[in-house]
């Protein structure tokens, strides 16, 4: 659901379809238009406003930088401090995680703090970080290219990815789950999804669960959520599936249109993702991790973001500082 052009999204009806849910979908844009009115009125000129509603930017917690941190046993960060600064791939499209404000540009949410601890624990400070916008299906590639030198989105660690990649983490562990329509009454779970339209973005975990798990959906794959939930209100898909934290920054913009239902069915754990080998990279983050857990800043930083969703702030993941690679 981008906010800014809900339209652009949409698939073209045929007029014989449009009356019948035109109603219903006029109201799902207004709702969202206003969400994106309102959001844009908050964030004026303010670093770090809220995704969905929330704490004025000043609320947000500020970390310190390390002062003369060095780790030149990282090809990725002496390229960083060669440049100045990181550069971060993120989600933008993915409310209290990772999400662009069309407005000011900037990037909020909880993977965006989680970003911003670890810059300040590399000694970047967290302001000079340039985000760059990474598909799910496109973040193994832009780290092995060198396109970003980290990436904080909802990124689930598995033994598959890290074969390709680095992780440090996990710093939250969040779990497939599903989002229906509000008045959808027949889909409670992943087992209901025999002979539904269900979207999920390609190259996730949750789209490849569903192919693997439940053959007898029928899977649909966009680039990003975003585009998923533009259809599950347009009528063309009957349920969008990822990871619980995500679905719930959707359902919340539109609460009257939108649920998520049944009880989450996998692990998600979150990692940062660093090119392959750059394990001196991979273990410093999991050390900030640490660092930002015991001080509190973890948990602020969930409290302003992901925690708007009503959800308290669970127990951090214990850090899995796997062998070097
Ligand atoms: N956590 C899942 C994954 O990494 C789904 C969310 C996403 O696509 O970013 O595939």
């Amino acid at each position: 659901m981008h906010v800014h052009s809900p339209r652009h999204h949409f698939p073209r009806h045929s007029p014989r379809r449009l009356p019948r849910h035109f109603t219903r979908l006029r109201r799902a844009l207004a709702a969202v238009a206003l969400t994106a009115l309102a959001l844009t009125a908050a964030a004026c000129g303010r670093e770090g406003s809220p995704p969905v509603k929330g704490p004025e930017g000043s609320e947000l917690p500020r970390y310190p930088v390390a002062e003369n941190f060095r780790l030149p046993d990282s090809p990725t960060w002496a390229k960083a401090k060669k440049r100045g600064h990181l550069i971060v791939g993120a989600k933008e499209d993915q409310p209290y995680m990772g999400e662009k404000d069309p407005a000011s540009g900037l990037y909020t949410g909880f993977d965006i703090e989680i970003a911003k601890m670890m810059s300040a624990a590399l000694g970047f400070p967290p302001k000079t970080i340039e985000f760059k916008t990474i598909a799910s299906a496109n973040r193994e590639t832009a780290l092995q290219n060198g396109q970003i030198d980290l990436y904080v989105g909802t990124y689930t660690i598995n033994d598959k990815r890290k074969k390709l990649v680095g992780f440090a983490g996990p710093y939250y562990m969040a779990g497939q789950s599903l989002l229906v329509r509000a008045d959808e009454n027949d889909i409670k779970g992943p087992e209901d999804l025999a002979g539904k339209r269900v979207c999920s973005a390609a190259g996730s975990t949750p789209y490849q669960r569903i192919q693997t798990d439940y053959p007898r959906a029928t899977l649909i794959a966009y680039d990003t959520y975003s585009v998923c939930v533009d259809n599950l209100l347009a009528y063309q898909v009957d349920a969008v599936t990822t990871d619980d934290a995500i679905l719930a920054g959707y359902a919340a913009k539109v609460p009257d249109e939108l649920k998520v239902v049944g009880k989450p069915f996998s692990e998600e754990p979150y990692g940062i993702g660093v090119p392959h080998n750059d394990n001196a990279l991979r273990f410093a983050l999991d050390d900030a991790l640490v660092a930002d857990e015991k001080n509190g800043d973890w948990k602020k930083a969930y409290d302003a973001t992901l925690g708007l969703s009503g959800v308290p702030a669970p127990k951090p993941p214990p850090v899995d500082r796997y062998p070097a690679s």
